[in-house]
């Protein structure tokens, strides 16, 4: 599917990388032959659905946020992500490349996933020092050379730092960021104007570079300035004071203070000095808890799990496990997984 990605080396050249493709098939193809005649191949196990760190680089603040994050992108239906670390390649036998292991951890996953077409799968060997990014059927070719560049400009920079987490967190984000952004979408609106020259002028890649930087450079910053912008009293009009998380608690009750200390939700408190006036700011980005119908906590667990995969032909079934946190509240629910190829049928 794509190369691997050295840390640091990188092909410049298409017409270079078109011909270290066809090498590099070649040369797996060689290796899968012997290897599979005279060694004993085995893989990592992906026992977690989202995260196997084998190589225990992730700290569990940045484990718990990706995997927050991976779970967001299922619920949406947009994607399945699934990051799998490794010390090293040797570990798996001696003839294995980044390529080879990459394809087939991929085709083992990609047959018990939900949502096959949309599968990404983020491979990292530490000690090899190299990334690689296998995209479901579902993903233009063109994306794989986007998917090169957020290797090269956000994750392989950080990772020369050894900030590893940051590197892998700001990476998943650019990848989601860049697989969302479609330029197909600009480009078919009618009639062909001058605007629409000068749009289709703009190389694909150029896109994606937008894509990358109005995700993760802008809108935290937008965000920040929200959320700590000066506030003023709207009985008195004096400015108010945004509490610290010791003496916020003190206004929070006691479901508020659950939903902070699981992350699913963040209160700011405002205070106003002058008249006592109080202002309660809520903040809940991609949670994996939901709000409880219960006791309407953001405290809600939710278990996910796949009982038939959908096929082409034939609908599948999910169960979805929830149970809150807060008031005790549990729920079962059956979902049905909607037949993959609808042409298929028809
Ligand atoms: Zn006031
Ligand atoms: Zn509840």
């Amino acid at each position: 599917m794509q190369e691997a990605y050295s840390f640091f080396r990188s092909l410049k050249n298409y017409s270079c990388a078109l011909q270290s493709r066809v090498l590099s098939i070649l040369a797996v193809s060689l290796l899968l032959l012997v290897s599979s005649s005279v060694y004993s191949q085995t893989y990592p196990l992906m026992k977690d659905k989202y995260i196997n760190d084998y190589a225990g680089i992730l700290t569990p603040g940045s484990r718990k946020r990706i995997r927050k994050y991976l779970l967001t992108q299922v619920k949406q239906n947009r994607r399945f992500m699934t990051l799998m670390i490794i010390n090293s390649l040797s570990d798996y036998g001696k003839s294995l490349t980044i390529e080879s292991l990459a394809t087939e951890l991929f085709s083992r996953w990609e047959a018990s996933n939900a949502l096959k077409n949309k599968g990404v799968l983020i491979l990292i060997s530490k000690q090899d020092g190299k990334i690689r990014i296998e995209l479901g059927k579902g993903y233009s070719r063109q994306r794989e050379a986007s998917m090169r560049r957020v290797i090269d400009t956000v994750m392989v920079p950080r990772f020369k730092l050894e900030r590893f987490n940051e590197g892998i967190e700001s990476g998943i984000r650019s990848i989601d960021a860049t697989l969302d952004f479609s330029p197909e979408l600009l480009l078919s609106a009618e009639p062909r104007s001058l605007v629409r020259q000068f749009i289709e002028g703009i190389p694909r890649w150029a896109y994606a570079i937008l894509g990358i930087f109005g995700s993760i450079l802008i809108w935290p910053h937008v965000k920040h300035y929200l959320r700590y912008r000066p506030r003023t009293c709207k009985k008195c009009q004096s400015k108010m004071e945004r509490l610290d998380d010791k003496r916020e608690d003190m206004y929070l009750d006691e479901g508020n203070l659950l939903e902070e200390k699981i992350e699913s939700v963040d209160y700011d408190v405002w205070l106003c000095r002058n008249c006592l006036h109080i202002l309660i700011t809520r903040y809940s980005d991609a949670s994996e808890y939901e709000v409880c119908p219960e006791c309407s906590y953001q405290t809600l667990e939710v278990e996910y799990e796949i009982i038939e995969s959908a096929t082409d032909y034939s609908e599948g079934e999910e169960r979805f496990d929830y149970h809150c946190l807060k008031c005790q509240f549990t729920e079962t629910q059956y979902k049905v997984i909607p037949v993959k190829d609808l042409d298929a049928i028809g």
